[in-house]
C-alpha cells in the first residue's frame, strides 16, 4: 500500500493542514535526514490519503509511523480516541507479511481498546503500537529504547504496555526512555500480573450470565469447558471449583493440563473434543475466534464467557448467529477488562482493592448490556459496542462545557 517507512505523523492538524496545502513533508527521525518528498507529490499524496481515508473509518485520532534505520525499528502507534482520557493499550511484535497489514492490525485493535475502557466505566481512551519484526530474533535494547522514545514524543496522549512477543524485559528498555509505560511488574515500580484480576472479571461476568439465563447467579455444580489453562485460565478454574463447579479443562500443553488437574482436581479432555463435551457453560480462555460456524454446530452450552480476545470469528456473523441459537454471550472486551482495570489503577496511583472493586462491577454492566441486548432486540455485541459508544459520545458533551 506505502512502499515508504519512515516517521510521519497523520493526525486532524497534520492532515488537514497538510492536504489543504497539497504538499505532504515525510520526515527521517533525525533533522538532519529531513527530507521533502514533495517533487513525488502525486504518488505521495495517494498514499497519504489512503491512510487518512482508512482512519476516517472509524475516526482515528492520530497514527504515528516509526522508523529507524540505527535499530531496525518499523512500528505503527494508532490513538484512536482520547475522549475518555490517555489512549493506553500494548505494544505487539509481530512479523507481519505487509506494512498494510501491520496498519489494519493497529488501527483495529486501538478501536477496540476504546469500547473496552468506556465499556469498563475507566477515564482511558484507546490506543495500541505495532512493532513490525520477529520477537524471537529482532529484539534489542536499543530498539525498544527508540521505540520509548517516540512512545515519550507523544506526551502521554499514549501510554503503552506489553502485548503480544513483548516481555517485561522489553518494556523495561522502553520505560528508560518514557513514562508512559503501564502494567509492569512490581518491582519496577508497577502492579504486577494482571492475570488473576482479569480471571476474577471472568468469574463475575459468568455469573451474570448465570443469572440472565437461570434466574441465580450460583455456579454451584453447573459443567464449565475451560479452553485454556494459561495465566487467566488457571485463576478461573480456582474460583469455579471454589464455588462447586463441575469444571473440564484443556490446554495444548499436557504439563499444564496435569498442573491444573492435580491442584484441583477437575476433569480433562483432549484441546479438540472440548467444544463436544458435556456443558452449561463454555469458557474460552486461550484463542480467538473459537466461535465460528463449525463450533457453533458443536457447542451445547447455554453460555459463552471467556478471557479470551475476539472470540467470535465474524463479530456481525456469529454474533447474530450466537443470539439466533438463544445462547447467552457475554461480551470478551467487557469480560476481560481485569486487565485493562488493573493496569488504569496503575497509572492513576495503584490500589489493588480498588482494581478489584472496580473489576466486580463488570458483574453489574454485564446485565446492562443482556438487558439493552433484549429491550432493543439486537446481538449483545451489538448492544455493548453501542454502551461504549453512548458514553464516549456522553462524555464528549460534559468535556465541551467549561
Ligand atoms: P496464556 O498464554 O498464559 O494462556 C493461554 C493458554 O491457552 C496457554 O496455556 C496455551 O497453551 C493455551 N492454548 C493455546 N492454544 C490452545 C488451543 N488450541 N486449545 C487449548 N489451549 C490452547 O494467556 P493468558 O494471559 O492466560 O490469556 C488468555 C486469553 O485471554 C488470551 O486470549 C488473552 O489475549 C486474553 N486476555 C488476557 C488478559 C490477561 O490479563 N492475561 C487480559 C485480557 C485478555
Amino acid at each position: 500500500m506505502f512502499g515508504f517507512f519512515t516517521t510521519i505523523i497523520v493526525g486532524s492538524y497534520y492532515s488537514k493542514h497538510l492536504l489543504l496545502r497539497g504538499v505532504v513533508n515525510v520526515t527521517t527521525n533525525t533533522a538532519r535526514n529531513m527530507i521533502d518528498i514533495s517533487s513525488n507529490e502525486a504518488t505521495t499524496d495517494s498514499k497519504v490519503a489512503e491512510v487518512i481515508s482508512r482512519m476516517a473509518i472509524h475516526d482515528h485520532e492520530q497514527v504515528l509511523f516509526c522508523q529507524d534505520q540505527a535499530t531496525g525499528l518499523k512500528a505503527i502507534i494508532a490513538v484512536h480516541n482520547t475522549i475518555l482520557g490517555p489512549s493506553l493499550g500494548g505494544t505487539r511484535m509481530w512479523q507481519y507479511a505487509t506494512e498494510a497489514e501491520a496498519l489494519t492490525d493497529v488501527l483495529r485493535l486501538s478501536r477496540g481498546m476504546t469500547y473496552k475502557s468506556s465499556l469498563a466505566g475507566l477515564n482511558l481512551g484507546g490506543g495500541k503500537a505495532v512493532i513490525i519484526g520477529d520477537s524471537r530474533t529482532q529484539k534489542s535494547e536499543a530498539l525498544f529504547r527508540r521505540f520509548g522514545k517516540f512512545v515519550n514524543s507523544l506526551g502521554g496522549k499514549y501510554i503503552t504496555a506489553e502485548d503480544v512477543g513483548i516481555s517485561t524485559r522489553e518494556m523495561e528498555w522502553v520505560k528508560m526512555e518514557t513514562p508512559h509505560v503501564a502494567g509492569l511488574p512490581e518491582y519496577m515500580g508497577g502492579s504486577g500480573d494482571p492475570s488473576p484480576v482479569t480471571a476474577y472479571g471472568v468469574y463475575v461476568a459468568m455469573k451474570a450470565a448465570a443469572k440472565e439465563r437461570w434466574g441465580n447467579d450460583s455456579l454451584g455444580g453447573k459443567k464449565v469447558a475451560v479452553q485454556g489453562v494459561g495465566h487467566v485460565g488457571r485463576f478461573l478454574v480456582e474460583h469455579l471449583v471454589k464455588e462447586g463447579a463441575v469444571v473440564t479443562v484443556t490446554d495444548i500443553y499436557e504439563d499444564r493440563v496435569k498442573e491444573v488437574v492435580k491442584e484441583f482436581g477437575v476433569q480433562a479432555c483432549a484441546p479438540d473434543d472440548i467444544y463436544d463435551v458435556d456443558m452449561d457453560i463454555y469458557a474460552p480462555c486461550a484463542l480467538g475466534a473459537t466461535v465460528n460456524d463449525d463450533t457453533l454446530e458443536r457447542l451445547k452450552c447455554s453460555i459463552i464467557c471467556g478471557a479470551a480476545n475476539n472470540q467470535l470469528a465474524n463479530e456481525e456473523v456469529h454474533g447474530q448467529a450466537v443470539m439466533d441459537k438463544g445462547l447467552i454471550y457475554a461480551p470478551d472486551y467487557l469480560v476481560n477488562a481485569g486487565g485493562i482495570i488493573n493496569c488504569y489503577w496503575e497509572v492513576i496511583g495503584y490500589n489493588r482493592d480498588a482494581a478489584i472493586s472496580q473489576t466486580e462491577k463488570i458483574y453489574d454492566t454485564t446485565l446492562n448490556v443482556f438487558k439493552k441486548s433484549s429491550e432493543d432486540n439486537i446481538p449483545v455485541y451489538l448492544a455493548s459496542n453501542r454502551l461504549a459508544e453512548e458514553r464516549v459520545a456522553a462524555m464528549a458533551k460534559v468535556k465541551s462545557t467549561f
